[in-house]
């Protein structure tokens, strides 16, 4: 027993190992990514209770050389870690607001609203309003068709800059949504403090929706609090027919998820718009 002791020890060792060198080379291929921009933005169409487009959310995609994809949920956690979040923000930032100016110079797109996820690192950033303002000057777009979605965690973790900041950018016309809408700890009294728009029901929610009780009180609760604020409500991760139909009988109309489109590159997204109208 002493001996598999010492044996399992050292698989335990050679895991830990290689889980360390994984990460190290990971983080190694993130920093050349950063460099070469080896980054897309995908869109995802957001509809009302009528299937129109209202807007997309941003989702990045890294490509690399060979063709092959790096999930966001592997990389950015690793780019929030090692600081790589503020470069690729920066890239983020200019490229949604390069893509707004198309959508507005388009009589198909002109209406839309864009949407992109903003890390707490960034937001924190002394100089993240400046870039932001900067930009949206730059490229001569409507503030008010940019929205930032903003996750619970960022706000707790520095309150007080992330109202003022969010207040100067909310007198520019930029909106906030405020993304996995659930999994947090927020309370009504604190989410009034927050100069938010929207907010956004998790999509853990919305998959226990049909199936599960416990899925129904919570989304009921969420749709009650956004009422109460005045903000609008969007759920993710819509998929099918049943979760829409629950989500509209509970009263919220703008849905995001598979069964309107799968995120897709800015050509094809624009394509997937002509077949609605
Ligand atoms: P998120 O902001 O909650 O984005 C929603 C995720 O759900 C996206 O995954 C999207 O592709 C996926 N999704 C959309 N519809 C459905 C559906 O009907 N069913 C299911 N099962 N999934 C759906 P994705 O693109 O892999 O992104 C994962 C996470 O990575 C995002 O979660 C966000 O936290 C982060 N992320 C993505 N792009 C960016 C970015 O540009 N900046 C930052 N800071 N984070 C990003
Ligand atoms: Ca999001
Ligand atoms: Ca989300
Ligand atoms: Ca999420």
């Amino acid at each position: 027993a002493k001996q598999a002791g010492r044996n399992g020890m050292r698989f335990f060792d050679q895991q830990m190992q290689d889980t360390i060198n994984a990460r190290a080379k990971l983080e190694e291929a993130l920093r050349m990514a950063v460099e070469q921009k080896q980054f897309e933005l995908y869109f995802q169409i957001q509809v009302d209770q009528f299937g129109a487009a209202t807007g997309a959310e941003a989702l990045i995609r890294w490509i690399q050389e060979d063709g092959s994809f790096v999930s966001p949920a592997r990389f950015i956690p690793l780019a929030e870690e090692t600081g790589l979040i503020l470069p690729i923000g920066d890239w983020l930032l200019d490229t949604a607001c390069a893509q707004l100016k198309r959508w507005q110079n388009d009589p198909k797109t002109e209406h839309l609203t864009l949407a992109i996820n903003i890390s707490a690192a960034q937001l924190h950033q002394w100089d993240f309003c400046q870039k932001v303002e900067e930009c949206v000057e730059s490229y001569g777009i409507n503030p008010q068709r940019l929205k930032l979605e903003l996750t619970e965690g960022i706000l707790l973790a520095n309150i007080e800059d992330t109202i003022s900041k969010m207040q100067k950018l909310k007198f520019l016309g930029i909106r906030f949504s405020l993304d996995d809408f659930g999994t947090g700890y927020s309370s009504l009294q604190y989410l009034k403090r927050l100069p938010l728009s929207q907010l956004k029901i998790d999509q853990s929610f919305v998959h226990d929706l049909v199936s599960n009780n416990n899925g129904q009180a919570i989304v009921s609760t969420i749709i009650a609090m956004a009422s109460s604020l005045q903000l609008d409500v969007i759920a993710e991760g819509v998929e099918n027919m049943a979760q829409r139909n629950y989500l509209e009988q509970l009263g919220c109309s703008r849905y995001q998820g598979y069964l309107f489109g799968r995120p897709m590159p800015a050509a094809a997204f624009r394509a997937s718009l002509s077949q609605c109208l």
